[in-house]
This record gives structure tokens, sequence and C-alpha cells, in this order.
């Protein structure tokens, strides 16, 4: 049968180390909610839900009345056609983070109950990912510190958040980044912030350095798909994050020609709707990314699970457990350096709240 009997969630709070910053502003605290799905056997499942309001506007207030509503068309439903509960939710338009959370629980207690890693149910291609980490905005010394660490703890890959500045402000941080991480590889995110003239400018700055910038993210405002091309066009590798919300924004994209790296994330579209994307990039050609919003281990080891079944994705950005203050969780990837490491996860995504 596998009825769902409950669903409490609540506020979770998340001291950062440092804030996070991005073009459109800083979090100093990522206020995020958990909940937790109770199946008819006792066995549980957990989701996070970790709306950014720089990035979309969404807030933990809207995130908790979302999970509250979600009670009521989840409890005494089953489990087990997973991909209907999730339609139920987007057709009741609950905010895409809260869908998130409850479609992580629900596929968490669904594997625990059937004792399989969310990892295997996902396809079991892999086990470990090698991710990136983050250079939030602020100063060209902040950015620099974050380089050198981010070196001596083993990480080849730097994304670094830009916009929001005067350019030339950008061009410093660069300069700086590279000249402390020489063997490093650069990704840009400007979060939808600059003109395709000013990515360019951005990108040609680093002169004979250019080639070690990767990829450019999101670099122009969310509906401004010509300037994505054009991007593209002055020869970057480009990825859609803002501009790819669904499955048939990722064909859009594609017949558009405007990008050749989709970013997905499950806070921003649920976890069967980041499926359907992940399907329709491969089926378009185009390369596949996994990121998140700032949030802990447990909608990480979500999105993990998710890579790793599914193999293949060529950028991994699953580094914000990194950023807080305490460690909230218990469980879940083992880390060593930039490797995260699924292979010990049994049942679920595997990771418990312990604060
Ligand atoms: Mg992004």
């Amino acid at each position: 049968m596998s009825t769902i009997i409950g669903l409490e969630a609540a506020a979770w709070d998340l001291k950062l180390r440092e804030p996070f910053g991005i073009a459109g502003g800083a979090q100093h605290l990522a206020a995020n909610a958990w909940c937790r799905l109770e199946l008819d056997d006792g066995t549980f499942g957990l989701g996070e839900a970790a709306p950014f309001p720089a990035v979309n506007g969404e807030t933990q207030r809207q995130a908790l009345e979302d999970l509250s509503r979600a009670r009521g068309l989840m409890v005494g439903r089953s489990a087990l056609d997973w991909r209907r509960r999730a339609r139920e939710l987007t057709e009741a338009e609950l905010a895409p983070s809260a869908r998130c959370a409850v479609e992580s629980a629900l596929l968490d207690a669904w594997c625990r109950r059937a004792r399989l890693s969310l990892r295997a149910f996902f396809g079991g291609h892999e086990a470990r990912l090698v991710t990136d980490i983050t250079l939030p905005t602020g100063s060209v010394a902040a950015t620099t510190e974050g380089a050198r660490r981010a070196v001596a703890a083993g990480f080849t890959r730097l994304k670094v958040k830009v916009g929001g500045a005067p350019l030339e402000h950008d061009v410093a941080r660069l300069r700086a980044t590279l000249a402390v991480a020489p063997e490093a590889e650069l990704l840009l995110d400007a979060n939808a912030s600059l003109s395709a003239a000013e990515a360019l400018e951005l990108a040609a700055s680093l002169g004979r350095e250019r080639h070690r910038l990767v990829l450019f993210e999101q670099p122009t405002p969310k509906d401004d798909w010509d300037g994505l091309r054009r991007v593209r066009e002055g020869g970057l590798q480009v990825a859609a994050d803002e501009s790819a919300q669904s499955a048939r924004d990722v064909a859009a994209l594609a017949r558009a020609r405007a990008v050749d790296v989709i970013n997905l994330k499950i806070t921003k579209c649920g976890v069967a709707e980041a499926l359907d994307m992940a399907l329709a990039a491969r089926a378009h050609g185009l390369e596949l990314m996994i990121g998140g919003m700032v949030e802990s281990k447990l909608a990480m080891g979500v999105s993990a699970s998710l890579a790793c079944g599914l193999g293949g994705f060529r950028y991994v950005d699953l580094d914000t457990p990194m950023f807080l203050a305490e460690e909230p969780t218990r469980g879940g990837w083992l880390q060593d350096g930039a490797t995260l490491s699924l292979e010990d996860v049994e049942h679920g995504h595997g990771v418990d709240v312990i604060r």
C-alpha cells in the first residue's frame, strides 16, 4: 500500500560561514525548511526546501505555507505513484522549493522502505562526483583568499560569481583568482545580470588565460535568449540556469541554439521535472550540470543521487554544504577534497537532520 500518513515541516535556519553573494544580493543565513513524510509502516523520508530570495523571490514563509498545504494533498494517498503526486503538487501551484522538499521526502521514504539507495533508484550509473567550489561576489581580497583556500583543499574547478558590480571589479577578481590558482579551470556565473557585450568583455579581459574559462553560466537575463546565443557565438560554452525551469524550456533553448549546457536544480522545479529536464537535454544533445541554491546535504544529497544515478554530468556544483557554519545533518556522501562518494549510502539519500 505505502500510504502516506503524515507530513510535518519546520523552519530550518542554517548559519553561513560567510555571506553567499550573487549578482542580485547576498544570503547571510540560509532560511530553509525541512519536512518529514511518514508512510503507514512507520518508514519516513526527509526533504529540504531552499528558497533563495535573491534568485527567484521565494521565501521561507511561503515554503512553510506551501508545505502545510501539501499535507492536505499528500496524506491518505499512495507513495508508489510518486509522479502523480508530483503532478498534483505542480497543479496546486506550490512554490518550487516546497515541491522539491515534498518530492524528496516522498522518494526518500519510498526508497528507505524498498531498502534501496536513491542513487540506485535513479539508475546507479556511478558512485562518485567531483564538485567545483563557488567564490561568491565580494572584495578582490575575499575572492583571492577563497581561491587560495580552494586550491589548498584540492579543488580544480572554481565557480566565480560575477555581476552586480562595475566590470573592472570583476576583472580584478578574475585576474587575482587566475594568479593564485594557476592550474584551476574557471566557471563564471552572472546570475542573469550582464549584457552579452559585458559578458564577452569580461571573458576577453582574461587575455591569454581565456582558455581556462570553461563555462559561462547564465550571463544574460532569464528571457534574453538572443544574448545567451551571442555569448555562445563569441566562442564561449554557455549554461542556462535561470532560463531553464522546465523540460519545455530545455527543448526551446535547444531549438534556439542558445546554450550548450543545462544547469539542473531540484529546487527550481521539483525532482520529477528535473528528471524530465535531464532527458530533454540529452535528447537535444545538451550537456548537463547539477547545482542547487544554498542547501545542506539534505537537498544536495538528492541532487547527488540523481546525478550519480543518471551518470555523465559534465559539471557538478554541489558545494553549498561547505558554506554552512555548523553541520546540520548526518550521513549522506563522504567527501574527500572535491570528491563526493555516495558508495556507502544504503537507503534513500541517507541524510538525517541533527539540528
Ligand atoms: Mg547559477
